[in-house]
């Protein structure tokens, strides 16, 4: 079954200490395991996905307008990869393996092209990395679901502000979505 690995929103403004809504250390720990995995699938010639949460400024239009404060606004340096993740994908962003991607709502699905890029590569399973577990992995989870994709969750590469939360959503992706937690 051929694999992608989808990156969800592991950007300054979700990541670093004074990002803009930052998931804070949880967000910070999972960097050398999602850069591990992300190089596993580069270097395995795999597709790798970069789904990034991508807004204008003062859009109040937008829904997450009234919940959250401006974030990943595009131009800015919030909106770029944290950290190693980032050195990681600029080494590789001419690779035709890797395709990055602006997102306006929490699922990397909605309103992209996403799906029509795994359906051309006959990509039956996909892994999802990144943050929030509970909100644009969830979200993204739960579309894979319904296009019927396999899902895996690798633990160590997904994290939340709330724990509780974050504990919550891993329960749900394996018991009520079928998700393999790894
Ligand atoms: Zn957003």
């Amino acid at each position: 079954m051929k694999r992608a690995l989808i990156n969800v929103d592991y950007t300054y403004d979700f990541v670093a200490e004074d990002g803009k809504l930052t998931c804070g250390v949880p967000g910070q720990a999972i960097e050398s395991e999602i850069v591990k995995i992300t190089k596993e699938f580069i270097d395995n010639n795999e597709y790798v996905a970069f789904g990034i949460d991508a807004h204008e400024k003062n859009d109040r239009l937008h829904p997450e307008s009234a919940l959250f404060p401006e974030h990943n606004i595009v131009g800015t340096s919030g909106i770029e990869l944290y950290g190693e993740l980032k050195s990681l994908y600029d080494e590789n962003k001419a690779n035709e393996n890797v395709f990055y991607f602006e997102k306006t709502r929490y699922s990397a699905f909605a309103g992209t092209n996403l799906e029509l890029k795994l359906r051309e590569r006959q990509i039956e399973k996909v892994y999802l990395v990144g943050v929030c577990t509970d909100i644009c992995i969830l979200h993204t989870a739960i579309d894979a679901y319904n296009k019927g994709f396999k899902i895996v969750i690798p633990k160590e590469a997904v994290a939340s502000f709330n724990q509780g939360a974050h504990n919550w959503a891993l329960q749900h992706f394996k018991e009520i979505l079928g998700a393999e937690i790894v």
